[in-house]
């Protein structure tokens, strides 16, 4: 029979609460960061009082986010047990949510980063954004049952979108490769529906925090996400650096494909002329070679892998012009990683030496022989797993995220186990 769950005692219910206070996330980032301590560990490091820390431990394990093992203390010997805690990371999960057009996918993850669920729906015959948002609900449902069957307790989402998001929402406000999408507002959907906090902000969030576990942290990367478009991501210390363009005019990183380098050059889809996007996204390539019966990103992937000799020149003349392009900014952020990642990174194998021709055109053979390229294997699962690698971040580090909004400032999250 199972125990019922032991009330909260009144004198730390009155006087501390996860609405509020901060210092609890300090202990649970601790723990996270840690792994398994001991009260006075934690409160020596923190410089809190033994008292004080008690009270935070009490209220975050009586909230889930923390559980304590009993282990043999090998100082004080056989019968002396002490008191571990660690984050209960089986117990709290999150929602990664990724619109990487035509395609959704939802995946459920713990705080073991370990994926529960994985769900996709193609939203290629959605004709407008309702059916979308329906879509997206209906795998959220599934998603949410199966964290119910498990119960564990839902803590955050975070949505990666595509275009130009609006600063203060995430809501989708420009979606050139996917217009459909424009209006989204995903953070209000999830919390309006299901009560989940969601950050809502750009794929290149999801694929720099899934590459960011494999990238030395001091190390500053670009990520580059080639898909239908052309994204760029950022980042250093496994953050990604963020640059707003301010009210009017200014980009944000992530447009950096949307730069023209040839007022006369091919127009973008974005309205503009000469876009590096223009010369290189997914979707320029399919017009491209829509007459060797390529419809599809997987397509392009496959011809460039039968051997098509047009194809291989075309794209070892997009890596040198990347290469050209990016050398300024590559300059500007003191980049010694490149990163390509998304469905069409396999392409970019067929130009690296030109991108890094390029590149040395530019910045010279010494600098540019310092940068490491790579490009990501199986880009999908890292960009699902980087979407929950940001949400539990938008969880336990709402610092990090402070300029963005969407956030839950509480550390209640959704509960939707019962108690
Ligand atoms: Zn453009």
């Amino acid at each position: 029979m199972k125990k019922a769950k032991k009330e909260l005692p009144d004198y730390i219910r009155g006087r501390i609460s996860l609405d509020e206070l901060l210092a609890s996330r300090r202990v649970l980032q601790h723990l996270y960061e840690q792994g398994l301590m001991t009260q006075g560990e934690v409160s020596a490091a923190l410089s809190l009082s033994q008292g004080t820390c008690n009270l935070h431990f009490q209220r975050l394990e009586y909230d889930g986010l923390l559980r304590s093992v009993r282990l043999q203390s090998a100082v004080r010997g056989p019968g002396r047990p002490t008191y571990h805690w660690e984050v209960a990371r089986e117990k709290n999960a999150t929602l990664g949510l990724v619109f990487d057009p035509p395609y959704v996918f939802v995946q459920l993850e713990d705080f073991a980063a370990t994926p529960l669920l994985t769900l996709s729906a193609s939203l290629l015959s959605c004709r407008r954004r309702v059916i979308i948002a329906e879509k997206v609900c209906a795998l959220v449902e599934k998603a949410t049952e199966e964290a119910q069957a498990r119960r564990l307790i839902l803590r955050h989402g975070f949505a990666a979108l595509p275009g130009v998001l609006d600063p203060a929402t995430g809501a989708v406000k420009r979606a050139v490769n996917f217009p459909t999408l424009e209006g989204l507002d995903v953070s209000a959907l999830m919390q309006t529906h299901f009560k989940v906090p969601t950050l809502a902000n750009s794929l290149g969030m999801a694929y720099y925090y899934g590459e960011a576990a494999e990238i030395p942290a001091s190390t500053t990367a670009m990520v580059i996400y080639w898909d239908l478009g052309l994204g760029f991501a950022f980042g250093r210390d496994r953050q990604l650096l963020t640059v707003h363009g301010g009210d009017e005019g200014g980009r944000t990183i992530s447009e950096l494909g949307h730069i023209s380098i040839d007022a006369n050059g091919p127009r973008c889809h974005c309205g503009e002329q000469g876009c590096i996007e223009a010369y290189a996204g997914g979707w320029v390539l399919l017009q491209q070679f829509a007459k060797d019966n390529v419809a599809s990103l997987e397509d392009l992937v496959a011809l460039a892998a039968s051997g098509h000799a047009g194809f291989q020149s075309t794209l070892r003349e997009i890596a040198h012009l990347l290469g050209r392009h990016l050398a300024g900014t590559i300059q500007m952020f003191g980049v010694t990683e490149v990163r390509i990642t998304g469905p069409l990174a396999p392409l970019f194998n067929y130009g690296q030496s030109e991108f890094l021709a390029g590149l040395s055109g530019i910045i010279g053979p010494q600098r540019a022989s310092s940068i490491q390229v790579q490009v990501s294997i199986d880009s999908k699962t890292r960009l699902l797993a980087g979407a929950n690698r940001a949400a539990r971040r938008a969880y336990l580090y709402p610092d990090e995220f402070k300029r963005l909004s969407g956030l839950s400032i509480t550390l209640q999250g959704q509960r939707l186990a019962g108690r």
